[in-house]
């Protein structure tokens, strides 16, 4: 529920929607049973809060019909998974299972193009693999998404004190 949730979303929102969630439909069934358009209200001030409610209710049908109930430990079944995304993916494949995985959600991609890695998502996930070793993609990706959400912000990027300045093509 989490990885679908923090598109865009600031963590402590997240985590307020997730409680609300874990406390009304804790299981899989349970949220794949709610009608999304009821989810909808619960979740307006989330950015894309009417995607969101669908992903969320169409994932929780995937996981019962495909996968008995139980969220799949392969990343690769969880890409097939509504809502979640590559980023989203790799951000269950590490957090519930262990499994390292590159996280280049929306804010990875924006520093790394910023950075010059690459512009769009195969070239962003080389660059990062080819930096660190696998074991620290999920750290390194995190590292990334908070200096993204600091410093490298959409507008108006805070240049003169980011971390990465000194290594940044594009700093203003
Ligand atoms: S120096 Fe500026 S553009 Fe470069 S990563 Fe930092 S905030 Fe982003």
């Amino acid at each position: 529920m989490a990885a679908i949730l923090s598109d865009g979303a600031h963590p402590v929102q997240v985590n307020r929607y997730l409680a609300w969630l874990q406390e009304h439909c804790a299981t899989p069934a349970a949220l794949g049973a709610l009608d999304h358009r009821r989810l909808e209200p619960r979740l307006r001030p989330l950015p894309m809060y009417q995607r969101k409610a669908r992903s969320l209710v169409e994932a929780a049908r995937a996981i019962v019909r495909d996968h008995g109930g139980t969220v799949p430990a392969d990343p690769e079944a969880l890409l097939r998974i509504p809502g979640l995304g590559p980023a989203g993916a790799a951000l269950v494949a590490d957090a519930a299972f262990g499994i390292p995985r590159i996280i280049a959600d929306r804010a990875v991609l924006r520093i790394a193009r910023r950075l010059g890695w690459g512009t769009d998502r195969p070239t962003v996930e080389s660059a990062i693999a080819h930096r660190w070793p696998p074991t620290a993609w999920p750290h390194r990706s995190r590292q990334l998404a908070t200096i993204a959400d600091r410093w490298c912000r959409p507008i108006r990027p805070k240049c003169p004190t980011c971390p990465l300045r000194p290594t940044c093509p594009t700093a203003t």
